[in-house]
């Protein structure tokens, strides 16, 4: 039997990592990560650690990427915001898991080469913002989900605000160095807060992150 692609034997691996969710296990299968990295950085695209992507970014670690979007709880039906386009990767494995993907991008010199390789990927389902995450998508709230791919000082009200009845928000929050992975979900006018395991993310910049 051939090899399985390294993106199959990578999401097999999470199953020993207390991901569960066979949805989010075949959507890492069917994404190769290697076309969203700088072709220098390609070779490895199966070791599981945030890998520059040029502007001072990362992409993010596989595994968190898998973990972050299992508590999402997608069931195929929701519309969700990312924050922090950066490479595509983690938008492009939203997209095969709901109906719409809003992604907001800081930088344009990394929204730009994102969107083109989720163009070539033939992915139709993910609209791609250039602006200030912190403030969300208002035009297009409410959302069924939301996740922060950057780390914020605490939990920017624009995005809580954002969230639809029942919503589910996914954000590093802590200082520069080390963060705490928190999920808030909306429950009418309630807001339960929950911490899922400790991370480390690049800055989430802008009116309501840090100011550089
Ligand atoms: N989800 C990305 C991870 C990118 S790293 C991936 O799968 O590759 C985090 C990204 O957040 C960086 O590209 C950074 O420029 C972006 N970012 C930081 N502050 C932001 C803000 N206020 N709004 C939107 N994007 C922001």
């Amino acid at each position: 039997m051939p090899d399985p692609h390294p993106a199959a034997a990578f999401a097999e691996s999470l199953r020993g990592r207390g991901i569960a969710d066979e949805r989010v296990i075949a959507a890492v299968a069917a994404v190769d990560r290697a076309r969203f990295m700088p072709p220098g950085q390609r070779s490895a695209a199966w070791i599981d650690a945030a890998r520059p992507i040029g502007s001072g970014q990362t992409i993010s670690q596989p595994s968190l990427v898998a973990r972050m979007t299992g508590a999402l709880e997608l069931t195929g039906d929701e519309t969700v915001l990312e924050i922090g386009t950066g490479s595509g990767y983690q938008a492009a494995i939203l997209a095969r898991l709901c109906a719409r993907v809003v992604t907001v991008e800081r930088l344009p010199e990394l929204a730009d080469p994102a969107r083109e390789t989720l163009g070539e990927l033939g992915v139709e389902n993910v609209t791609f913002r250039t602006g200030d995450g912190t403030l969300g998508a208002p035009e297009e709230a409410p959302f069924d989900a939301i996740v922060v791919t950057a780390a914020a000082p605490d939990v920017p009200p624009a995005l809580r605000d954002q969230l639809a009845d029942g919503g589910r928000l996914v954000i590093p929050v802590g200082d520069r160095f080390t963060q705490e992975l928190i999920r808030v979900r909306k429950t009418g006018k309630e807001f339960d807060r929950e911490t899922l395991c400790g991370c480390r993310f690049v800055p989430l910049i802008g009116e309501q992150g840090w100011s550089s």
